[in-house]
């Protein structure tokens, strides 16, 4: 008999009590909305901004609803208008070219490697078609942000990072979303802290802040923002930026601040897990693991590898199969859209766009994600479960 994986893909931890007891203090006082202070009192949804702004060592940053209201925001406030062009990663997940949508532009996408990160040649051959890059750093693989920052610096490019999956990354020991002129986050439940939903935006720039701020909703409050730029900077842009509300409020505000001081521990346990299965998988005939780069700190929350030339058939055999012993594996390659996936060419109100590297690729994804409901030994059992799944039809084809 086989073994079979039993536990749940989809299972997130419970939060903690910390987290759990600033909740309870929200709701016993009831002022959730972030701008329903008392005389004196600093209301979560500040408090969270400013500590991940010091966490970050960010000068700005804005809590929202969501990630991806934080990335259409800070689209709008670098000046992304209708009807403009805007260059994002073709291996990415619908929220980012959702978000270009959102303000009325159009992506271009830029290829992937086999490293999953956005391919640099391609983009600096497509830079002068847009001034602004949406960059996603995809299931948390970090690109050479060196390189990337000089192409785009060079063509005079403004770059905003999708940190969706690389909240607690860095390369060469900057964090993520840090290099951009604006870095998003995601709070939602499946990412690396859990408030449901929610997101976070941050920069350097004080003009993004502000309209970032009054984009979101302040109304003339913004100066119960404790990681905002000066008054005068509002002055210059208060009655030209529509409010769009999305703001976060305290309830999740303070959901989240017990876990960002603890998301150093979480990136360790996720780590644990990550290698815990890429070394299970190493060394498995026709399965290639992805080679982390030195200068990356990553994040092990999900995992890919690649079937490369493997035909659609087999792929599809080898998901099925893991999945009848309970490993639930996401396909890049799929035809149609499936949960969580989907591809540059379902995106349909987007321009049609032929990138054969990326197809090629896309086609030979296989993604799973890492839990830390996971103990070590599940990892290292799913790690067998697929290694001889890859391995029964790699012979057999
Ligand atoms: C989840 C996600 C987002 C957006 O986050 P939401 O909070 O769900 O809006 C953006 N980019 C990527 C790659 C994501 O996976």
């Amino acid at each position: 008999m086989s073994e079979k994986f039993t536990g749940s893909f989809t299972q997130q931890e419970a939060l903690s009590e910390a987290a759990i007891e600033a909740a309870m203090n929200v709701m016993r006082h009831g002022r959730l909305h972030r701008y329903n202070v008392i005389d004196g009192e600093l209301g979560e949804a500040a408090l969270l901004e400013q500590e991940f702004a010091a966490q970050i060592g960010a000068k700005y940053c804005l809590a929202v609803a969501s990630g991806g209201y934080a990335m259409a925001t800070a689209l709008r406030a670098v000046g992304v208008k209708h009807g403009d062009k805007v260059l994002t990663n073709a291996f990415t997940l619908a929220p980012v070219p959702g978000s270009i949508a959102a303000v009325g532009a159009s992506p271009v996408f830029v290829d992937v490697t086999e490293e999953l990160t956005i391919d640099l040649e391609d983009l600096a051959s497509k830079a002068d078609q847009a001034s602004v890059l949406m960059l996603s750093h995809m299931r948390g693989h970090l690109c050479d942000m060196d390189r990337l920052m000089q192409i785009c610096d060079g063509a005079g490019i403004t770059v905003i990072e999708d940190c969706a999956h690389t909240m607690g990354a860095a390369w060469n020991g900057i964090a993520s979303g840090r290099m951009g002129a604006a870095g998003c986050y995601s709070c939602q439940t499946y990412k690396h802290v859990n408030s449901g939903e929610g997101g976070l935006l941050i920069t350097d720039d004080a003009e993004i802040a502000a309209r970032a701020i009054m984009l979101s909703g302040s109304y003339m409050l913004y100066e119960r923002h404790l990681a905002a730029p000066a008054p005068e900077v509002f002055e210059r842009v208060k009655f030209e930026t529509p409010n769009i509300s999305g703001r976060m409020d305290n309830l999740r505000a303070a959901i989240l601040r017990p876990q960002l001081r603890d998301l150093g521990r979480q990136v360790g346990r996720w780590n644990e897990r990550y290698q815990k299965i890429e070394a299970g998988l190493r060394d498995t005939p026709g399965l290639t693991v992805v080679q982390r780069p030195e200068a990356e700190t990553y994040v092990g929350s999900s995992i890919q590898f690649l079937l490369l030339e493997w035909s659609p058939e087999s792929v599809a055999e080898v998901i099925a199969r893991c999945a009848k012993r309970g490993v639930e594996l996401k396909w890049f390659g799929g035809a149609e859209p499936a949960g969580f996936t989907s591809r540059y060419d379902s995106w349909r109100y987007a321009e049609p766009q032929n990138l054969p590297q990326s197809d090629r690729i896309l086609a030979a994804i296989v993604d799973m994600r890492v839990p830390l409901t996971f103990s070590l030994e599940d990892c290292a059992q799913i790690a067998r479960i697929i290694r001889s799944e890859v391995g029964a039809v790699y012979q057999a084809g």
